[in-house]
């Protein structure tokens, strides 16, 4: 066995490892088991002298990998504008105060501190009364 050429730790023996460790971190009697197989897993495959096979299961897994980020990406990003967007409207609250026209629901947004103010929709044109 000496000499021969090993496969080593790639992409996939390090997301094994990594999954374990979160497997690991969760203390559960149902996640401790698993992370010890994927670590025995991971070892096997690193300590594997049948190269060949290896490279090709993990060019299987980053492609899938990057897959998935691909489909996750557009998500992610409408999450975070979603969470911004969230901030914006929780910061301007302070204020303005916001209306709701009857007439075509448009929302406008007046400083606060005025009292009661009248209001003409920029869209519509209906005027309407509120406290600001
Ligand atoms: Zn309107």
């Amino acid at each position: 066995m000496a000499g021969r050429i090993r496969a080593g730790f790639d992409m996939l023996g390090l997301a094994m490892c990594g999954a374990a460790a979160v497997l690991f971190f969760i203390r559960s009697p149902w996640t401790t088991l698993p992370a010890v197989v994927l670590i025995g897993l991971a070892l096997v495959r690193a300590l594997s002298t049948r190269v060949e096979a290896r490279r090709e299961e993990d060019r299987a897994f980053t492609q899938a990998f990057g897959r998935m980020v691909g489909a996750l990406r557009p998500w992610a990003w409408r999450f975070t504008n979603w969470v911004r967007n969230r901030m914006t409207w929780v910061r301007e609250r302070r204020r303005y105060k916001v209306f709701v026209c009857p007439g075509c629901h448009l929302h406008q947004r007046v400083p606060r501190g005025q009292g009661r103010v009248r209001i003409r929709c920029r869209n519509c044109g209906t005027s309407f009364e509120g406290k600001a």
